[in-house]
């Protein structure tokens, strides 16, 4: 695998797509066709298309449409690999995981939600339980944790070795002024020397990769853990189902922002941004820059706007409008903010809707979909053409160095 920054196509082709201008094929998306009858569809993010057909399964044999979507979203929470959501997420800057979720049951019209939860794996089902077992709707921290823990949770070591040495890797970046990283007495250290501005940048990045191998990442890894320190990831999973009977759930989980300040919380366990849910109407939630989400109440302005009338596309783009006029439509900064809304109405009418098209060429945000025949993964519609680009902004990365395996 290649490491290469993510590009970003310049103000030329940064031209916003016409709402409703580019529909995938075979999509619903695009349809403004008027409210029909209820249908059994889940939409996932894209990380969810591998857990559709056993919450198909489900949601088939007349399951609960929350029961669904949890059994997509446990799929990443319970998978090590994924280190956006649940075990083996990134950790905050203490190098501790720190999960938030949120979810909507539409027949009961309840929701709940915890942020910033330490120990437990599966926050989506403790959301769930914060609305089953409380009178509350948000829990967070430690007593969110203690309460999990009440309901039969079991605590567990959230932090992989991979995750943990990748955060080693990022916390020993910082700076050589401190302790952390090998020091003077470490076979091989060299006393600083003065070293050309052009080439900094270069090897800083050199120095990062030698680094991980002498932690035992995986070679394999080693690339991607190298471009998680340089570039902290975002990642989530968000669901909604619908049944034919009409009824609508939502639920939002993730690890986060990785590296994260301790006790911060981005739109994933806040109702009305990271999800929402009004079964009158229809679902919708979020991955992305959960701060610029916020400040919108994406999930919430997208069911209002189809309560209005719009489309599950247009009610998506509209979202993707108002964080556009957050920065005044300033590409300078709306190039470094990603945003995927998926939308789904309750007639079964669905949208993908991303700010841009991806993180780098060839590589495009979907939408997960199974409606009975089969589980796919569809292209979302973009408002701007182009990929978004790298936080923070770095100089350009130096030819890839040798690294085994790679
Ligand atoms: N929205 C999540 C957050 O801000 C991250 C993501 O979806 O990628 O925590």
């Amino acid at each position: 695998m290649k490491i290469t920054r993510r590009g970003f196509l310049g103000s030329a082709v940064a031209a916003p797509i016409v709402a409703g201008g580019v529909v995938p094929a075979g999509s619903a998306a695009g349809a403004t066709a008027r409210r029909g009858t209820a249908r059994d569809i889940i939409v996932a993010a894209g990380n969810g298309l591998a857990y559709l057909d056993r919450a198909f399964e489900l949601l088939s044999r007349g399951g609960d449409t929350l029961d669904a979507a949890i059994e997509v979203v446990r799929g990443p929470e319970d998978d090590p690999e994924d280190d956006s959501v649940g075990l083996g997420g990134l950790p905050n800057e203490e190098g501790v995981v720190e999960l938030d979720a949120c979810c909507m049951h539409g027949p009961t019209r309840r929701a709940g939600s915890v942020g910033a939860v330490r120990n437990i794996k599966n926050v989506s089902k403790v959301a769930k339980a914060v609305i089953e077992h409380t009178g509350h709707v948000m829990l967070v921290g430690e007593g969110a944790e203690r309460f999990a823990v009440a309901m039969g949770f079991p605590r567990e070591n959230l932090l992989t070795e991979r995750s943990r040495k990748i955060w080693m890797l990022w916390k020993e970046s910082h700076s050589s002024n401190d302790w952390w990283g090998p020091g003077m007495s470490a076979p091989g250290w060299q006393p600083p020397r003065p070293v050309p501005a052009a080439r900094q940048w270069d090897l800083h990045v050199e120095r990062l990769y030698a680094r991980a191998l002498e932690l035992g990442i995986e070679p394999q890894f080693g690339t991607s853990a190298v471009r998680r320190v340089l570039f902290p990831p975002t990642g989530t999973i968000h669901c909604s189902a619908l049944n034919a009977r009409g009824d609508m759930s939502g639920i939002t989980t993730t690890s986060g922002l990785a590296f994260k300040l301790p006790g911060r919380c981005g739109d994933s366990p806040v109702i009305g941004a990271g999800c929402f849910t009004d079964q009158d109407v229809g679902s919708a939630g979020a991955t992305g820059s959960g701060e610029e989400n916020i400040k919108v109440a994406g999930a919430h302005t997208i069911v209002e706007n189809m309560r209005h009338g719009m489309s599950p596309l247009e009610a998506g783009m509209d979202a993707l409008k108002r964080i556009a006029r957050t920065y005044n439509n300033d590409m300078a900064r709306l190039k470094f903010v990603d945003m995927t809304y998926y939308v789904l109405r309750n007639d079964g009418a669905y949208a993908g809707v991303s700010l841009w098209e991806g993180y780098s060429p060839g590589e495009h945000h979907q939408i997960a979909v199974h409606d009975g025949t089969r589980a796919r993964a569809e292209d979302t519609v973009t408002l701007f053409k182009g990929w978004s680009e790298e936080f923070p902004p770095t100089p350009s990365l130096p030819p890839e160095p040798a690294w085994p395996g790679a």
